[in-house]
């Protein structure tokens, strides 16, 4: 007989850590094959660590050793198609089962489950063996290179729902923005060192919404969770109204131009973006209870209201197309 059952207790791993593994089950008897067990093992073992997601900064660390082990790796392909299976699992359970019994258009989530959707939608999809290493290597480099301990506030999943409610009664704002896909906002319990919030927007075509501790530039700047998620809600709404790739429309640039930013024509298309995305946030936080958390309070109240019309008509005009 070629294999049989054999069990090893208290068998050292090489180095990653202090714990021993137990080895149970069909090994070959085959000394070269008994190795491959045990790494094998081991870098299950690594992934499950990893996919308790934790700390995100950990979980960047032990990307980079899963990565690095799975790719000397004899069945590289079996394991990465693995990855792939239980990371889509483990991030995903709780939203799978809230869409079955819950038909709002947007799912909230935080701490580490906000982790695991980052990571999974980072990461993407499961191709070549050789493509999915490479992007989860530069989803654990980028983690490493951009979050840090929390140093502001962050908002709370509460405050995200109680935001979404006043927008749903006042313009039924989540059916039409996000009519089409489902959007998840992910609290994140860490600062970015560039970002305050990011949006995503993932191979499936669901958005997702990264919302992050206010970083040190946020704090020095006064910046809030609120004014920062409702300026993420104007980057949605733009992508809404005018798809990708996110270039404010010519006519929409000479009207804030003639109205209140004289200069918009002389920056960058990205700057630009991000202007559109604050006047639309100040449009939505204009009549409600929101309004307070505007950082622009140079900005005239006639311009104010005039940024409330810009996302009426965009409202409108999703509701017409
Ligand atoms: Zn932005």
């Amino acid at each position: 007989m070629e294999n049989e059952y054999i069990q090893t207790a208290a068998v050292s791993s090489d180095g990653a850590s202090d714990d021993n593994i137990i080895i149970v089950g069909k090994i070959s008897k085959n000394k070269h094959s008994l190795i491959e067990g045990i790494v094998a093992l081991n870098i299950y073992d690594k992934m499950e660590e990893t996919l308790r997601f934790n700390d995100i900064i950990m979980c960047g660390q032990q990307l980079i050793e899963f990565a690095d082990a799975a790719r000397l790796a004899t069945n590289r392909r079996t394991i990465i198609k693995h990855f792939g299976e239980r990371l889509r699992q483990t991030a995903t359970t709780n939203y799978v089962f809230s869409r079955l019994d819950n038909n709002t258009r947007y799912y909230i989530c935080e701490k580490s489950e906000a982790i695991g959707m980052y990571i999974l939608f980072a990461i993407g999809a499961v191709h070549t063996p050789v493509k999915t290493l490479a992007n989860i290597k530069q989803t654990a480099n980028h983690i490493l290179a951009n979050y840090m301990e929390p140093v502001g506030e962050i908002i709370s999943m509460t405050t995200v729902s109680e935001i979404m409610e006043c927008l749903d009664s006042k313009y039924s704002f989540s059916e039409k923005v996000f009519n089409h896909d489902n959007i998840i906002f992910a609290i994140i319990p860490y600062s970015h060192r560039e970002f305050n919030s990011e949006c995503m927007i993932a191979d499936t075509n669901v958005p997702v919404v990264c919302l992050y501790h206010m970083n040190e530039r946020g704090v020095e700047q006064g910046a809030t969770p609120i004014a920062v998620f409702f300026h993420e809600l104007g980057h949605v709404l733009h992508i809404r109204c005018f798809g990708s790739p996110f270039r404010v429309p010519n006519d929409l640039v000479d009207f804030l131009s003639d109205l209140c930013f004289p200069t918009i024509k002389d920056i960058t298309e990205s700057e630009q973006n991000e202007i559109f995305a604050d006047v639309l946030s100040i449009g939505l936080m204009q009549g409600t209870k929101y309004g307070e958390y505007d950082l622009f309070k140079e900005i005239h109240s006639d311009d104010k209201r005039a940024f409330k019309a810009i996302v009426e008509k965009l409202l409108k005009k999703i509701e017409s197309d």
